[in-house]
């Protein structure tokens, strides 16, 4: 082979090992604070390299996590596919019946499961679903009671064990991740990452272009690394050789701004609720965000007012978009040469957008009959997507293959109008776009107006069925504290009348106490459609 090695993932950490030994990777756990440097998260990893092999876990085999983001789960990450095997990250917020699933479809061998969540992993064990398990191991220092069996604790685990280890030379086809999606239609899907795929994201996402990962970076991802790899963060961030921060189970929006301030975090990352949630707690409360320089949002739509208010605090939010399909991350909205001086409006328009495909991908958007899309801005049609880290099938799912591939190309169910700059904006998920009397109107845009609103602290448009029109706009809207609730609905409604057309103006604006969320912080729309079902609203 002309190009010498494979691409696989072990130079990431061989480099970080090496060139940056006394970088560091800080971690809340449950017991506090934790840190140490590339030089021993190197020996750690080997000796939980060797721990795996002396328990029997075969080179090859699926290796499950149930666990939060912490140094351990950090370790696993590339114990794991530097071994040979097979790292599957469970999101353990998922409903029992779809962990069971999950366990038995990917087979695991082993379990990883914090502390906090052995009692949740208890109560969805079933002997048939976790048939293959043969081990559980406690991502700490010692064992809460439970049934799980046979377990030991982490450090046990890999205490005594060899901090040198003969990694073997791997093909970039070898399967290196997976991850299931959260299954808001259906049954969870499983994707399966090989080396290459990983590779290729990471070298990808820390260009200039993607997150503009260097080392002299201290990046925290806050979203989940049960979630599609927390956007790639720990393979891009040690690819860099920079400084990681892992915010620990169940992180306040208090815990963040601790971990910022202290830790000088320079790059974050999470879906747009967790930033909702910080600027709230700033309402109240002095933050020093000195250090950071970019938050990452994505997973849903950030809202431009985020953007804007950010903007103000001296932080650029890089708006993202991607796909557990895809590794997962797709495109990102920088603006491109000559954009930096253009009105303030005009660069909040781009920077909401879901913005420009990554180097190294390709996209097309192609209506019902098939056909591309003129790059107006206005017509709108299916994303289909392709690429290296771009997944081209499901895990033992011959009909979702079928359907949701075309050619080598992904059908992302994301419906899309591209600019004559080439940015893409979401204009909804297939399934969430409202039909009324024939016409589409997009969610995510109504919701985006409402959420601009002083008043709002979050809000989620459904439509629900209509005689007339077939669907009509519904309102769910989670009023600020201190809100006069009686004045908010009509100025929320004068809001996007002034925006848009009349048909698009919600039936009725409802109060609700929270936004039902998927498993993976999404707004539900599925359950506020169900829990408002037996209600007349429009
Ligand atoms: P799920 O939430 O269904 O488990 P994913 O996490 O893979 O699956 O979600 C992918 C979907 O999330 C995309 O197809 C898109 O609809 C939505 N999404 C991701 N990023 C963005 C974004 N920046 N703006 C709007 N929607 C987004």
């Amino acid at each position: 082979m002309p190009g010498g090695t494979d691409q696989t993932i072990r130079p990431f950490r061989w480099r970080a090992e090496r060139l940056y030994p006394d970088t560091e990777i800080v971690s809340r756990t449950h017991d506090g604070i934790e840190r140490y440097d590339y030089a021993e998260y190197g020996n750690r990893v080997a000796r939980l390299a060797h721990a795996l092999d002396d328990a029997g876990i075969a080179d090859d085999a699926r290796v499950g996590t149930f666990c939060w983001n912490h140094h351990r789960h950090f370790e696993a990450y590339f114990a794991v596919p530097d071994s040979g095997r097979q790292l599957h990250t469970i999101n353990p917020l998922l409903p029992d019946e779809h962990i069971q699933y999950i366990v038995e479809n990917a087979g695991d061998q082993l379990l990883f499961v914090d502390p906090s969540l052995v009692e949740k992993l208890g109560a969805a064990y079933d002997p048939d679903s976790f048939d293959s398990v043969t081990q559980f191991v406690v991502m700490g220092e010692d064992v809460p009671e439970t049934d799980l069996d046979p377990v030991v604790d982490y450090e046990s685990f890999i205490g005594g064990k060899d901090e040198a280890y003969d990694w073997p030379e791997l093909s970039q086809e070898r399967r290196a991740g997976m991850c299931y999606t959260s299954g808001t239609t259906g049954r969870p899907k499983g994707v399966e990452y090989t080396q290459s795929m990983l590779w290729s994201h990471a070298m990808s996402t820390i260009s200039p272009q993607g997150l503009d990962i260097r080392d002299t970076d201290v990046v925290m991802p806050v979203v989940p690394m049960f979630h599609v790899n927390a956007w790639g963060m720990p393979f891009s961030t040690t690819s860099a050789g920079a400084k990681h921060v892992y915010p620990g189970p169940s992180p306040t929006p208090e815990d963040l701004a601790h971990l910022i301030e202290s830790e000088g975090v320079t790059i974050t990352a999470g879906v747009p609720t967790v930033w909702l949630g910080l600027l709230e707690y700033m309402n109240d409360h002095e933050v020093d965000l000195s250090s950071l320089e970019e938050i990452v949002i994505g997973g849903s739509a950030a809202p431009k007012s985020v953007i804007e208010r950010f903007d103000d605090l001296g932080v650029t939010v890089l708006h993202a978009w991607g796909m557990t399909e895809m590794s997962p991350i797709g495109s990102a909205a920088r603006l491109k040469s000559g954009m930096e001086s253009w009105e303030a409006d005009a660069r909040y328009e781009k920077r909401a957008t879901q913005g420009l495909m990554m180097p190294g991908l390709e996209f097309k958007v192609v209506d019902d009959d098939g056909e591309e899309v003129p790059w107006n801005g206005e017509d709108f049609g299916e994303l289909l997507v392709r690429g290296p880290w771009v997944t081209t099938e499901y895990f033992e799912r011959p009909q979702a293959n079928e359907e949701d591939f075309e050619h080598g190309w992904l059908k992302t169910g994301d419906v899309v109008s591209v600019d004559s700059d080439g940015y893409i904006k979401i204009v909804d998920r297939a399934k969430d776009v409202i039909k009324s009397g024939g016409e589409w109107i997009s969610s995510v845009e109504l919701e985006n107006t409402l959420m601009a609103h002083d008043g709002v602290s979050e809000a989620a448009v459904a439509g629900v069925p209509h005689e007339k029109w077939q669907e009509r706009p519904v309102a769910f809207v989670v009023p600020a504290a201190g809100t006069d609730e009686e004045r908010l609905a009509a100025e929320l409604l004068d809001l996007v009348a002034a925006d848009y057309p009349k048909w698009w103006v919600p039936d009725e604006v409802v109060y609700i106490e929270r936004v039902p969320k998927t498993a993976t912080g999404k707004f539900s729309k599925k359950d506020l459609r169900e829990e408002f079902s037996d209600e007349s609203l429009v």
